[in-house]
């Protein structure tokens, strides 16, 4: 006989990013489920709410870096640049979830300590940091990917008499206008706020330790016309879209870099240098990129040369010239090597010359100089995909703490579901698609919309994957990663970028086409890879 039980809520869910907001409105506004949302945050919008940065804004096109799920809501809401601001971006959140009636179960301010699963009651039981407990029958966790920052300890630290934040946090009352400012990092936050912040500070020092490939956004106002344009033509451009590989709006290119002649390849880097964008870049100008060396390193090229060209000072070029593979997520930005013509931007290479320690006025580097600053930022990064799942006391089946799980590293069936953590899935988990993160989001709530509904209906207790096919997940994703010339480049993708942090596989990388046909097979073939468990306790539903 099951054990009668009743939970407080039907279900929780952690976290009111682009992924959360989406998962509160499918199980209750269309499930009929009762839910209770928690958010750490003072506000919704997640990335959005906290990375309020000079200069933050998309990188993924405004046109498909939004919800595609409700028409009416595509065509209600506009833009008017080809890259979203944070202030858009967030306004257009909190329109969902207002559109929606979502924000009365939303419980801002509240972060979530624990969450346990119990064996007897098949109930997870959910607790806050101000005390809370609240029991469910389903947890779904969008926690976000590139949501826990990373904050390096470097000595000297906390002794700084200026303003130290991290972008990640970035404060309402922080005004840089004609400061002395200073920047750890150049990844896609320390280069947007490099080309902003030069035009607000009284002087930049950029701390720069490993140089980035940057390419041109393209970035500039949208007229009316283009807007309405794509407002008539999104059910073509979400089809394109979701049946791609990154899913950013453009086609890929099925063209390889070696089949075509010298002239041929810059002609058609130049081509796309002048279009803009970062994903377009490396998937548009040609299909092996980010598979080939030799595609890569043509590539690699063609930005080395643009440095040269477009920087004046012979040794600060030097210092901003990459000569690792192009193999990190692709940047784009407006003017990012023209930012270091600028007169009062200084460009320290750390690397060469490394931080010794941060003292009160400033950071001294190697050669002695004290660098004298008002405000450091640390664009320093994310402990990204698992960070925020191992800081809960997450703990699933036999009181097994997550990190217990991934010790070789975080893993996952399907990039939304652990075997060992019945009825709890993840928004953007581990080995979920490298894409427009948005169209990948949609493609996983929309799933687990339809699993948990399948549950429903058929009266099904516990959902779980197997170990079987968690592992068979984990090594498809590892094959495909070993296909392409990521995993040979340091980076957040695949966790070297935190000091002691296991190096793992953290994404599928077949794309949001491939992903999709994959999800839609495993729910026609019954759920395949889960183990099902009904009410009246009979196995394998
Ligand atoms: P998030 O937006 O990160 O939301 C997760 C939420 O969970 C957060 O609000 C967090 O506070 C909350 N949370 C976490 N742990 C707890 C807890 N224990 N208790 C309570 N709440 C918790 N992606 C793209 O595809 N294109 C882009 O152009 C792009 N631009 C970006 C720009 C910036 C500056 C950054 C940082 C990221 C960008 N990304 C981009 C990635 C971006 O994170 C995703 O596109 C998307 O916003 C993720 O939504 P999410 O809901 O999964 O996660
Ligand atoms: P990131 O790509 O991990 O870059 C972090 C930067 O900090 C790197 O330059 C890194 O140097 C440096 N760094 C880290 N620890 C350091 C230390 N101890 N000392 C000195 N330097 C250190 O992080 P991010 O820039 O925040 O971007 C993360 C992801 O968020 C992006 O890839 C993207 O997915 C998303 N994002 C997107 C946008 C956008 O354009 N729309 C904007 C922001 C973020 P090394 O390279 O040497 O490690």
């Amino acid at each position: 006989m099951s054990t009668i039980r009743t939970a407080d809520v039907d279900a929780i869910v952690i976290g009111a990013g682009f992924g959360g907001i989406y998962m509160l409105h499918k199980l209750r506004n269309e499930l009929g489920l009762t839910v209770q949302g928690f958010e750490k945050g003072g506000g919704v919008g997640g990335t959005w709410y906290f990375n309020r940065y000079p200069g933050a804004k998309s990188d993924t096109e405004g046109f498909v870096y939004r919800y595609s799920f409700d028409k009416d809501l595509l065509q209600e809401w506009d833009w008017t640049t080809r890259y979203l601001d944070q202030p858009d971006v967030l306004a257009y959140l909190e329109h969902v979830v207002d559109r929606y009636d979502l924000r009365r179960d939303i419980a801002l301010n509240t972060e979530v300590t624990g969450a346990a699963f119990d064996e007897d009651t098949d109930l997870w039981t959910v607790t806050t940091a101000d005390g809370r407990s609240l029991t469910s029958r389903y947890v779904v966790n969008g926690l976000g990917l590139l949501a826990r920052s990373n904050i390096p300890d470097i000595p000297g630290r906390d002794g700084f008499a200026g303003r130290l934040v991290h972008t990640n946090a970035w404060p309402d009352d922080l005004d840089i206008t004609g400061k002395r400012v200073g920047v750890i990092g150049t990844g896609s936050t320390g280069t947007q706020f490099i080309v902003a912040a030069a035009e607000m500070a009284g002087h930049l020092t950029v701390f720069q330790r490993t140089p980035q490939y940057v390419v041109p956004s393209g970035n500039g106002p949208v007229d009316r016309s283009e807007v309405d344009a794509a407002k008539e033509n999104f059910d073509a451009i979400w089809d394109q879209v979701r049946n791609s590989v990154v899913g950013f709006g453009f086609e890929e290119s099925g063209v390889e870099a070696m089949s075509v002649s010298a002239d041929e390849r810059r002609r058609v880097f130049q081509e796309n240098w002048d279009k803009g964008n970062g994903f377009r870049f490396m998937f548009g100008t040609f299909a092996d990129i980010a598979t080939d060396p030799e595609a890569n390193a043509a590539a690699a090229e063609f930005i080395r040369s643009k440095i040269a060209e477009i920087v004046e000072d012979p040794e600060t070029a030097r210092a901003l010239t990459p000569t690792d593979l192009y193999a990190k997520r692709p940047l784009c930005n407006e003017g990012y090597y023209e930012t270091f013509n600028r007169d009062d931007v200084e460009l320290v290479p750390i690397k060469e010359n490394p931080i010794q320690e941060i003292t009160p006025a400033g950071v001294r580097t190697a050669d002695g100089v004290i660098h004298e600053l008002d405000v450091l930022v640390f664009a320093t990064g994310f402990d990204a995909v698992d960070g925020n799942y191992r800081a809960m006391d997450l703990r699933g089946r036999g009181g097994r703490h997550i990190d217990e799980h991934w010790t070789d590293g975080p893993t996952s069936y399907l990039g939304l579901s652990k075997s060992g953590f019945p009825n709890m899935f993840m928004i953007l988990g581990p080995n979920g698609p490298f894409t427009n993160l948005p169209p990948s989001i949609e493609t996983q709530v929309e799933w687990i919309g339809g699993l948990i509904g399948d549950a429903e209906r058929r009266g099904i207790r516990t959902v779980e994957p197997t170990p079987e096919a968690e592992d068979g997940w984990t090594a498809t994703c590892t094959e495909i990663a070993n296909m392409t010339l990521f995993p040979k480049a340091d980076s957040w993708i695949f966790g070297a970028n935190i000091p002691g942090k296991q190096n793992a596989v953290m994404f599928y990388m077949a794309g949001i086409g491939a992903y999709r046909q994959k999800l839609a097979e495993v729910a026609g073939n019954g759920y395949e890879g889960f183990e099902r468990i009904t009410d009246d306790e009979t196995a394998g539903v």
